[in-house]
């Protein structure tokens, strides 16, 4: 098993709704740790560059302004499989087709405000913390 890095957002919805603390307990046990964490409030150029390979697809706009309309918290989560991991917890992107018990089938309204992001390859979740966390900011669990 690899010890993997994996970034995550809990988006507006989630966030105005009050699930920060529940959605971290997923985290917590499931054996994840967060090793980095902050609240932003992101600009339209950072949701547009954070979802630039999504840009010309029909949704982009809509998506833009959702991940603007308020706080969000990042993180980046680490354990075993922690890419794969972190998807398993979430739950498919629509949360009419999440298996039970996942994150997006617990506290998602529609595929368009769908409560958390993970990514989905190790390439992408270094770049997606590299987006948003210094080397700094980032406290690996030594002891
Ligand atoms: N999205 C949307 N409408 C769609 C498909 C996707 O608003 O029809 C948004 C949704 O917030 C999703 C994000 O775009 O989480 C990225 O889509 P992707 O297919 O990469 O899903 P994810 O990796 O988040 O499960």
């Amino acid at each position: 098993m690899a010890i993997e890095r994996t970034f995550s957002i809990i988006k507006p919805d989630a966030v105005a709704k009050n699930h920060i603390g529940a959605i971290y307990n997923r985290f917590e046990s499931a054996g994840l740790k967060i090793i980095a964490s902050k609240m932003v409030h992101l600009t339209k150029e950072q949701a547009e560059g954070f979802y630039a390979e999504h840009s010309e697809r029909p949704f982009f706009g809509a998506l833009v302004s959702f991940m603007t309309s308020g706080p969000i918290m990042v993180q980046v989560l680490e354990g075993e499989n922690a890419v794969l991991a972190n998807r398993e917890i979430m739950g498919a992107t629509n949360p009419a087709q999440a298996a039970r018990g996942t994150l997006r089938a617990d506290y998602a309204d529609s595929i368009d405000e769908n409560a958390v992001h993970g990514s989905d390859a190790l390439a992408s979740a270094e770049r997606e913390i590299a987006y948003f966390f210094a080397a700094g900011e980032i406290c690996p669990r030594t002891r």
